[in-house]
């Protein structure tokens, strides 16, 4: 979108720097809810630079599901079981979800769709920008472009990725560990035959493989040293071969070439004042298990509605900081089995033992589906106290009859409103203070009740289910708490 920026600014109510997947799905959120929400990218286009994320775990799926735009994912990519662990293959195909499978899908693909669906909301994408610096007072903030223009905006949301600018400029800690390995990841040509396929040896794991259409040969190697900095270059990927396979085969003609590391670090706070942090901004951490992507586009999901809530005045910002208790400890479960993930991988006799007795562990029925659930996402619980089992974990997509006919329950959260389900008596629940935001629904289910890893539960007589999908309250027979939790999740009823 071309869009004329003035020196004054053109203001918005939120502005997202980065349009990878993770601005792109909180972009859809907030203008699902009516925010007036832009995006600046400093990308021009949709291109990527080198492979990333391969694909898509259940739970990503499901809040796809939630939203209506899943099938458009499905369409393009392969259903399979991806979940894994230190590559131990963990199957969900007996999981309690519509969805018990991954989906090999290109990132492109992924920031493609998201793209279109974002579109459909007109939201503006201001393209070739790349924001410098940012200027945070008690009503908005400035983000200030390497150009020299200014975007101000009520509140900024960094999702620009892992060296992320709003980050480093809000002075926000990023804590973590140093890479120990670093690889480089590309599409190149080579003359000679090389060894194809997986190697593993004292220097890592690397492989040669060239995808089934015949395009360019796909490399991984790890590189002697993990201090290298700036941008890869072909005389890097040379060097590296050579060290690892005495020769370079000839490599030409890169496509792309990455680096990555297995560095893990993470914002120490996702806010300060009206700047939040979101995806790799917030966190980053090796590529193995495939989690990064997942957990971007969810912090995106957790934050939307709550953000969307601020800016209409139906919340305080406080509502805000829940975005840090949830999600922050979700990313350091990340970093946590990823480091735990590779150290398993290490080539060494020793290591391989443990691994194999991890692989023992795993097959173990209960542990298969303990990081089943972990790997796939399904197992999320946010900690919102004691209480029902569903409370703070996903709502099961469950078939309901309502007045309209049969639904699904996901089906109901298309529109990123909060409800409330009502599975006793009709109209016995007033929530008339709330009933301008919270849509309550009398509905039928026979169930059954069953959780990701926790297995059947009893049936409540009515929850209530948050935009993002998780659960904020169950009912067993009495309203006990319910106002409690419309307040606090959904503003004050006397608002
Ligand atoms: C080799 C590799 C394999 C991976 N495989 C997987 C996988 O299989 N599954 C998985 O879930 N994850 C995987 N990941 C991780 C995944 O790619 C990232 O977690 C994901 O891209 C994060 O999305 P994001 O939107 O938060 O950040 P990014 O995708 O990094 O997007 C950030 C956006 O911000 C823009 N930007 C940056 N700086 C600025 C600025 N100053 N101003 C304006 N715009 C800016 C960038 O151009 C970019 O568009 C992999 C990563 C790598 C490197």
């Amino acid at each position: 979108m071309n869009v004329v920026l003035s020196n004054a600014g053109a203001d918005h109510a939120v502005m997202i720097a980065g349009a990878g997947p993770t601005g792109l799905m909180l972009a859809g959120e907030l203008a699902l809810a009516g925010v007036d929400v832009a995006i600046v990218e400093q990308r021009v286009n949709r291109d990527l630079v080198g492979p990333r994320a391969r694909g898509l775990h259940a739970r990503t799926i499901e809040v796809f599901d939630q939203r209506g735009i899943a099938d458009r994912f499905l369409a393009q990519g392969q259903v399979a079981q991806v979940a894994g662990f230190a590559w131990v293959r963990l199957d969900i195909s007996d999981f309690p979800t519509r969805h018990r499978y991954g989906l090999a899908l290109l990132q492109h693909q992924i920031e493609r769709i998201l793209g279109e669906w974002v579109g459909e909301f007109d939201v503006p994408i201001y393209r070739g920008r790349a924001v410098s610096d940012i200027a945070q007072d008690e009503t908005g903030v400035d983000a200030i472009l390497v150009d020299g223009h200014r975007l101000r905006a009520e509140y900024l949301i960094g999702c620009d990725g892992g060296r992320s600018v709003v980050r480093k400029a809000s002075r926000i800690d990023f804590p973590g560990w140093d890479p120990t390995t670093s690889s480089l990841i590309a599409e190149v040509e080579m003359t000679e035959e090389p060894e194809w396929g997986i190697r593993r040896d004292a220097h890592g794991v690397h492989s040669i493989s060239r995808s089934e259409n015949g395009g360019p040969v796909q490399v991984l190697v790890c590189e002697p040293r993990c201090d290298r900095v700036g941008e890869p270059t072909l005389h890097d990927l040379s060097a590296a071969l050579t060290a690892v396979y005495g020769s370079d085969y000839g490599v030409h003609s890169p496509a792309s070439i990455s680096r990555f590391t297995d560095a893990a670090r993470q914002a120490a706070a996702y806010r300060k004042g009206r700047v939040l942090l979101a995806g790799d901004a917030a966190h980053i951490h090796p590529p193995i298990g495939g989690q990064g992507l997942q957990i971007g586009v969810q912090d995106a999901v957790n934050l939307g509605w709550k953000l969307a809530q601020v800016v209409k005045g139906i919340s305080p910002p406080t509502l805000l900081d829940t975005y840090h208790s949830e999600r922050h400890p979700i990313a350091a479960l990340v970093l946590r089995n990823t480091m735990a993930q590779l150290v398993l991988l290490r080539v060494d006799d020793r290591v391989t033992a443990l691994r194999d007795c991890v692989a023992d562990l795993l097959s173990l029925d209960e542990a298969r589906q303990c990081f089943a659930g972990m790997m796939s996402g399904l197992d999320i619980r946010y900690d919102l106290g004691e209480g029902h089992p569903l409370l703070g974990r996903r709502m099961p997509d469950l078939d309901i009859i309502t007045a309209d006919g049969a639904r699904r329950v996901f089906t109901l959260l298309h529109r990123a409103r909060p409800l409330l389900l009502n599975f006793g008596e009709a109209n016995r629940i007033d929530i008339t203070p709330w009933a301008d935001r919270v849509e309550m629904i009398d509905v039928e289910c026979d169930g059954p009740w069953r959780l990701p890893v926790i297995g059947a539960v009893a049936a409540p007589d009515a929850v209530l289910i948050r935009p993002d999908g998780y659960v904020a309250w169950a009912g067993e027979g009495k309203r006990d708490g319910l106002a409690d939790a419309l307040t606090t999740w959904f503003g004050s009823g006397a608002a």
